[in-house]
């Protein structure tokens, strides 16, 4: 099911994600339920946006939970994942995020991260480590910040964004990004949950 996604200026976006208990997972059917559910529907709305990320708070959970395109490593689902290792040089590249459509931020991020996560298989959860690079370690990074309540704009808070409006790119603060998006001066192709608790539509 393709659910809203939760806009910048929403509280559950700033707050640190609970972990998926493993013990429930395994011993309580409805919960593995649940859990299995809102994958489901994140890899939907994901798909659906189209997005390259997504973590559980984006559509209003707050479970340790990302889903991330295919990349190179053919990873799409991490639950609770903890990093175990920055590695390999930082380096700036552009971001964007669902939550905050049309702005894009240069992040500094490490070209190589290590992480430790759980993956759910047909025997329930199984735990993993792996080490990614570039890309893929740039959109780990992002989705990690996200179940700590981290979003890009409190990376960059200050600088300079690139907001894409029309056709065209304007440059401001990221502070001024939540007034457009009020105004509906912000583009968006699939709905979002406002602070306030109600859905704006695609416009
Ligand atoms: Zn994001």
């Amino acid at each position: 099911m393709i659910l809203p996604i939760v806009s910048y200026g929403s509280d559950i976006l700033l707050r640190k994600t609970e972990e998926v208990d493993l013990f429930e997972y395994q011993q309580n059917q409805q919960y593995q339920d649940k859990i299995r559910s809102i994958i489901a529907d994140m890899l939907d709305t994901m798909k659906a946006a189209p997005g390259q990320g997504l973590a559980a708070p984006q559509v209003n959970y707050g479970f340790s939970i990302f889903v991330k395109e295919k990349h190179v490593s053919g990873e799409t689902v991490f639950i609770n994942p903890k990093v175990v290792k920055f590695s390999g040089v930082k380096k700036l590249g552009q971001e964007g995020c669902l939550s905050i459509p049309k702005l894009y931020c240069d992040v500094e991020r490490y070209s190589k991260v290590t992480i430790e996560y759980l993956v759910p298989t047909e025997k329930g959860l199984e735990r993993r480590q792996k080490k990614f690079t570039n890309e893929e370690a740039r959109a780990i990074q992002h989705e990690v910040g996200h179940l700590n309540g981290v979003l890009i704009t409190a990376i960059v808070k200050g600088k300079l964004i690139t907001v894409r409006q029309g056709t065209g790119f304007i440059i401001e603060k990221a502070e001024y990004w939540l007034d457009d998006f009020n105004k509906g001066y912000v583009e968006h192709k699939y709905r979002m949950l406002l602070p306030d608790g109600f859905i704006k539509e695609p416009c």
